[in-house]
């Protein structure tokens, strides 16, 4: 190769790269002046979508301050990894009622089979996501106040 041909390469390769450095710069650029999608968590907390699946939780009337579960069982039965556990009873009304209900929260997969089976709306997910934990106790949620 000649030497002429050797500097035109070398010189191509040159603008080459500081052209595509250029452009790179300029993408950095560009979402260096836009608004900053990313927050800085734990400190700041996204705005959770209201179709947010978090964890299965008993709905609390807001009047009565109880639960409506009528303890049937629906949401025991379908739920496809048996994450529910319920204890039944009667109530004082000899009305069948909950004594115990378990969440195990580390079989659950947010399916929310169980929300859309009750027949009373007793149940919702709610918008928590920080449900990690150190113990396989704390896996455990009861559901019952
Ligand atoms: S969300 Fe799905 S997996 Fe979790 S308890 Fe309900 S039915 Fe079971
Ligand atoms: S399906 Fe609803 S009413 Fe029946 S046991 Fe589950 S939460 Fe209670």
């Amino acid at each position: 190769m000649s030497k002429n041909n050797r500097i035109k390469k070398l010189s191509g390769e040159v603008i080459k790269s500081v052209t595509s450095s250029i452009a790179g710069m300029m993408v950095t650029l560009k979402y260096f002046l836009k608004k900053s999608v990313t927050v800085r968590y734990p400190e700041e907390k996204c705005v959770i979508s209201p179709r947010y699946r978090g964890v299965v939780c008993l709905v609390i009337d807001g009047k009565t301050g109880k639960h409506r579960c009528i303890a049937c069982g629906t949401c025991v039965r379908i739920c496809p990894n048996y994450s529910l556990v319920l204890e039944s009873g009667v109530d004082e009304l000899k009305k069948r009622c909950p004594t115990k209900f378990t969440l195990k929260l580390g079989q659950c997969m947010f399916c929310g089979l169980c929300v859309e089976a009750c027949p009373v709306g007793a149940l919702e997910m709610n918008k928590e996501y920080e449900i990690s934990t150190y113990t396989r106790q704390g896996l455990e949620r009861l559901l019952l106040p």
